[in-house]
């Protein structure tokens, strides 16, 4: 019982029996099943009430079901030493950051087994992207990190451990800039590629750092990176033999110029990203210098 969506009241007259799915106001005397409520809620038409549902059910199912599947790869980690050893490998032994980041492992070949035990269909692992039409799974031998969004996982990136190609996301929206909900609220942030980079520099300290998981951002990242007026974006990309990140770094900069924004490039030493340069044995004061020493716009 509560107040009514629909009318303006002082006291509850809006009822939801849970049981039967129905909801009644006694003071507007509407009523009816949860089609009926979007049509009045969103104001739309019977049809498009139907697709609203179908939509919003699918998209919260879809969460749900890879917040599932990163934390079953969170419990393979520890299963699987040569995930660990990789792990250690990179630079990284901070198991509080292991776990705050929701890092994980999969092997490959159980993770399709592991959610059907658990009732998800098929159909859903397949347009999630979690499997391909052959059942298998997207990820083998893999480094997972889970985006999240408000909480909630909204893609996956596997980082390969082995020689197949390093980055993958699953085919879907990779979603806004990476915790953006504590890095957005800082006028100084720092802008990685990718998702190791950015632990890296997390467990380094520079927790204002964020990623747009590549070098391309989508509109909704662009947007973020833009919300706040004297922003200063530093933006440490690979330093790359073949130039692809700071090409990008140079584009990018000039963009977020246009828009307001201050820009600096960050150069690392040639051939390293921020993670390698940690792992390499780069301290935090090292990397306080290459901010020191970047060439604004
Ligand atoms: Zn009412």
């Amino acid at each position: 019982m509560g107040f009514c969506p629909f009318h303006a009241e002082t006291r509850p007259s809006f009822y939801v029996n849970a049981h039967k799915n129905l909801f009644y106001c006694h003071g507007c005397e509407r009523g009816g099943d949860l089609i009926r409520f979007v049509e009045l809620s969103e104001h739309l038409s019977f049809r498009e009430s139907l697709a609203y549902l179908q939509q919003h059910i699918g998209v919260a199912a879809e969460s749900e079901l890879l917040d599932q599947t990163a934390a079953f790869y969170q419990l393979e980690l520890h299963r699987h030493p040569e995930a660990v050893a990789y792990l250690h490998q990179r630079g990284f032994r901070d198991p509080a950051l292991m776990e705050e980041l929701g890092v994980g492992y999969a092997p490959g070949g159980n993770l399709r087994g592991h959610l059907m035990d658990l009732g998800y269909s098929f159909d859903l692992l397949l347009r999630t992207g979690l499997i391909n039409h052959q059942g298998r799974d997207a990820f083998c031998r893999r480094v997972i990190l889970p985006c999240r969004q408000q909480g909630r996982a909204v893609n996956l990136y596997g980082r390969s451990t082995g020689a197949a190609f390093p980055h993958r996301l699953l085919p879907r929206s990779k979603g806004g800039l990476f915790a953006w909900e504590s890095v957005g609220t800082l006028s100084t942030v720092i802008l990685v590629e990718g998702l190791l980079d950015l632990a890296a520099l997390w467990q380094a300290g520079f927790r204002n750092t964020t990623s747009a998981i590549g070098t391309h951002l989508t509109p909704e990242q662009w947007s973020q990176l833009c919300d706040q007026p004297g922003r200063c974006v530093y933006i440490a990309f690979d330093c790359d033999p073949n130039q692809a990140g700071q090409r990008a770094a140079r584009l990018l900069a000039g963009r977020l110029k246009s828009a307001g924004v201050r820009a600096r490039i960050v150069a690392l030493p040639p051939g390293h990203d921020p993670n390698s340069y940690f792992a390499a044995g780069a301290t935090a004061s090292d990397f306080r210098v290459c901010l020191q020493q970047t060439q604004s716009l």
